[in-house]
Order: structure tokens, then sequence, then C-alpha cells
């Protein structure tokens, strides 16, 4: 396992951060990054994480995340967009999603989605413990 990346528009925000906390035992085994507003909120929640910063998704830290999956560094995207607000920075949006899909990054942008992308998370984890996956919390709507 790699880095798990974690971005979300503002309004989306809140909906990761419930989302995380309800699949904590998995993000607390996990290496994290996330753009700077998404981990600031995340860590405000939970402080056990280990998450990297990066810069604010509009300064930047959407070009990290890209960065890093150029380089090898990402194995999952979860990004929680908004579908409802214009964004200033959406030709950075535009340049992660692409960069999630020429480099075959998996890449969750709901809950549900993101819901089916962990459980295969968990179960890679699982098996690199050596151990048998918890009950799939997968196809669980919420
Ligand atoms: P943020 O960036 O985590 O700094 O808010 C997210 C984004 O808008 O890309």
């Amino acid at each position: 396992m790699k880095k798990v990346a974690l971005v979300a528009h503002d309004a989306r925000k809140p909906i990761m951060v419930d989302w995380v906390g309800r699949n904590l035992d998995i993000f607390r085994q996990l290496d994290l990054v996330a753009t700077g507003t998404t981990g600031k909120v995340l860590l405000e929640h939970y402080p056990e994480l280990r998450l990297e910063r990066l810069e604010s998704g509009p300064r930047g830290g959407d070009q990290q995340v890209g960065a890093l999956i150029v380089a090898n560094a990402i194995d999952v995207l979860f990004f929680f967009i908004d579908p409802l607000t214009p964004m200033p920075h959406d030709v950075d949006v535009k340049a992660l999603l692409r960069l999630a899909i020429l480099y075959d990054v998996p890449c969750a942008c709901s809950p549900r989605a993101a819901d089916i992308v962990l459980e295969s998370v968990r179960r890679a984890q699982a098996r690199r413990m050596g151990q048998q996956p918890a009950s799939p919390a997968a196809f669980r709507r919420t």
C-alpha cells in the first residue's frame, strides 16, 4: 500500500468527515495525503490519522496530488467533488481526474462509490497483514 489521497470540496467536506469517521478502523492503518483544507478538517476531527497535508486545492493542492499520481505514489483517490458550485480551479479538478484516469488510479467521487473502493483497500490491507477482512462494509446504504 502506497498512499491514499483525500480531497473534498467545501460543500462536501462534512460528508467526507462523516465518511472517514465511519471507516476510522481502516484509515488509522493507512498513509494518507490530502489537500490543505481537507487535511486540516480531517485532522481536527481525527488527530490520530497519519496524514500529510499539501497546499489548499485552489492554491495548487490538486496539482500536487496529480504530480504524486504521475510519480506512482498514490494508490487510491477519494475526490468528493461538489457538483453544484462553480470552482475557480475547475481546470485543476479536471486535470486531477484526467490524471487519475490516465494512470488508472481508482477514484471515487461520492460516499457510496467510496465505500466500494474502500472495501477493496480494506481487503488488500487485510491480506497484507495476513488477516481475514472484517465483514464487508461496501454496498451498505447509509
Ligand atoms: P482544499 O482543496 O482541501 O484545500 O479545500 C480541495 C479542492 O478544492 O480541491
